[in-house]
């Protein structure tokens, strides 16, 4: 089959002037190509044990949910402010102009359980830190942390050191 990479596409400006956005919905379509990655976050797990998926909205739940299925793990969405329905924990985090914050209901798991954090694109790392402190700070053990796209010139990696980073796409 194709390289994965075939599936993901630039769309220049978006979503302002000067970014360059990977796409990911080409890869969504194509049914061979969801499972050709499943199969690859699968094999960078290597059999470890993980009690809870969580997906950072929203491009990330598509595959957080899949793995979860896979694993035999719950699924857990991480959400922008005032979306979810039930009692919330809050992480908040700087982006390039102000901040943004993410939440997570306070009963999503329990103090000890093996988390898996997915999102669809690793850039400077900043949401996916945030996830990481809102798990620890509820007593969760982040097993890894696994991407379909890093853009490795942004550093994230840099961001999360300590962490056990996979992603499946590197630009
Ligand atoms: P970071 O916090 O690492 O700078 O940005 C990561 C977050 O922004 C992820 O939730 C990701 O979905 C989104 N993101 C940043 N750049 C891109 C991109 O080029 N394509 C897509 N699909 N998402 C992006």
């Amino acid at each position: 089959m194709k390289d994965l990479k075939e599936f993901v596409r630039d769309i220049p400006d978006f979503p302002k002037e000067g970014v360059v956005y990977k796409d990911i919905s080409p890869l969504l379509q194509d049914p061979e190509a969801m499972h050709r990655a499943v199969e690859l976050f699968l094999e960078k797990l290597d059999g470890i044990k993980i009690d809870k998926v969580i997906g950072i909205e929203a491009r990330g739940f598509f595959f957080a949910t899949l793995l979860a299925e896979k694993l035999n793990a719950g699924f857990i969405p991480l959400r922008k402010p005032g979306k979810l329905p039930y009692k919330t924990i809050k992480e908040e985090y700087a982006l390039e102009y102000g901040t943004d914050s993410l939440e997570i209901h306070e009963d999503a798991f329990e103090r000890g359980e093996k988390i898996l954090i997915h999102d669809d694109v690793l850039a400077t790392g900043g949401t996916a830190l945030a996830a990481c402190k809102l798990v620890e700070r509820m007593g969760g053990e982040i097993a890894q942390c696994d991407f379909l796209v890093e853009l490795e010139f942004l550093n994230g990696r840099e961001k999360l050191k300590g962490y056990q980073i996979e992603s499946l796409l590197k630009y």
